[in-house]
């Protein structure tokens, strides 16, 4: 009878595989085309200032529609766009795009709301990526300060002098670096101190713990508490609840971004969301 059950989950471990594997290779496959055939799009989540009381600006985050594979998320497909190196052309695809939508939105930008823009490593690594990006935001006659690119702690491992001194010139240039998902994988409190980070995005598994009794709530106030010391912006990712939102206003967390606010909204969207200047009863 074990046998049976070996057999079976054999079987059944080597149908998933095989599942796994062919939609690697759909996902590849339509991948190549999808840039040239406009499948891409960017929807932006606003970022909240909890103590101020107002919205301060909007991350971009990519959204594919293909005519085979339908709307696949970008975890499922940015890791592979990374592995074929295709994140290059379309990661310098979303800087344009996100930059024209800030030029778009200068007329009823007053306040300075910013963009934040996911990068990944191998941009971070070509040779041009500093001139790139310092072109785009030319071209589109941005304040470099309102951009901020964000950046994830397992990429700072490799090539860690480059990167330090890549990023030393784009914040020279008044240009922001977030760290993105902190808390999650590997955390070396280092980079905070040696690599010129401005903001730090505390991951959603943190505020998912507020209030879960798994004791690991008492993390993300000491999280905040250092970021706080170190002079950085803190911002939770994932808040989506009123309970959440009360334990990050009482430990002063600086900004919330979560379905609580908004959920990412496509490009008109949130420019009537913008128009109508949410506020959130705190
Ligand atoms: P991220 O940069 O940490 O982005 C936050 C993710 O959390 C987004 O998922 C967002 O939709 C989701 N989120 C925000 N608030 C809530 C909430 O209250 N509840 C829940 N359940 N989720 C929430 P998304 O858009 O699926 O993106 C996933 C990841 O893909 C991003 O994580 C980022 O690492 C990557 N990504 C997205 N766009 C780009 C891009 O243009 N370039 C690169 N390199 N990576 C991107
Ligand atoms: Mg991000
Ligand atoms: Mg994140
Ligand atoms: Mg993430």
């Amino acid at each position: 009878k074990a046998k049976d059950i070996g057999g079976n989950y054999y079987i059944t471990f080597a149908q998933s595989m095989n599942d796994v594997i062919i939609e690697r290779m759909q996902i590849e496959e339509q991948l190549h085309n999808a840039m040239e055939n406009k499948e891409f799009v960017l929807f932006y989540q606003p970022q909240y200032d909890i103590m101020e009381n107002k919205i301060t600006g909007m991350e971009a985050l990519i959204r594919w529609n293909n005519p085979v594979l339908g709307h696949v998320p970008p975890l499922k497909f940015i890791e592979i766009a990374e592995e074929t190196h295709y994140i290059i052309p379309l990661g310098k695809w979303v800087l344009e795009e996100a930059c024209a939508f800030m030029k778009k939105i200068q007329p009823i930008n007053n306040s300075g709301l910013t963009i934040s823009i996911n990068i990944s490593i191998l941009q971070l690594l070509q040779n041009d990526f500093v001139d790139m990006v310092l072109a785009i935001i030319e071209q589109n006659n941005l304040e470099p300060s309102l951009v901020e690119l964000e950046i994830t702690e397992s990429i700072l491992m490799e090539s860690y002098d480059i990167i330090k001194e890549k990023l030393n010139k784009l914040c020279e240039k008044g240009i922001k670096i977030a760290l993105d998902d902190f808390g999650k994988g590997y955390s070396s409190l280092s980079y905070l101190k040696v690599l010129p980070i401005s903001t730090l995005k505390i991951d959603k598994s943190f505020v998912d713990s507020i209030y879960d009794d798994s004791g690991s709530n008492s993390l993300t106030e000491h999280i905040v508490i250092m970021g706080r010391s170190l002079g950085l912006k803190l911002v939770a990712e994932g808040v989506e609840t009123k309970e959440q939102l009360d334990y990050l206003i009482n430990h002063k967390c600086h900004k919330i971004q979560g379905y609580l606010y908004s959920k990412p909204l496509p490009e008109q969207t949130i420019i009537e969301f913008l128009e109508k200047e949410t506020v959130l009863d705190i």
